[in-house]
């Protein structure tokens, strides 16, 4: 049996969202997290910390998940603006990712 996460959106929580079990894609602590503070305002933490996948023992549903277009999914609502380019720019950055396009392959034989 699965159970929707009341903040993201996730459709594939194991555990009911209570007694302090944590969604696997944003990270709430339900009974805890949630104890002071709205889903919505969670939900808008979440999404504006970029939605990234919280959990490293349970994998991404798939390789092109995607925090904001599960919220929006889930029909949940949120109060911070979609991801921009600059956002994105954040997300992108690996490390070594600079392919050397200079090389020029050898004419002089
Ligand atoms: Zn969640």
């Amino acid at each position: 049996m699965y159970y929707p996460c009341p903040v993201c959106g996730y459709g594939q929580m194991t555990e009911p969202p209570e007694n302090y079990n944590i969604c696997p894609s944003c990270g709430t602590e339900f009974g805890y997290h949630d104890l002071s503070t709205s889903h919505r305002s969670l939900r808008n933490k979440w999404l504006a910390n970029g939605a990234k996948w919280f959990s490293f023992a349970t994998p991404k549903p798939d390789i092109y998940w995607n925090g904001f277009v599960q919220v929006t999914g889930a029909g949940l609502p949120y109060d911070v603006p979609a991801p921009s380019d600059s956002f994105k720019e954040v997300e992108v950055t690996v490390p070594g990712s600079d392919t050397p396009e200079m090389t020029q392959p050898c004419q002089s034989r």
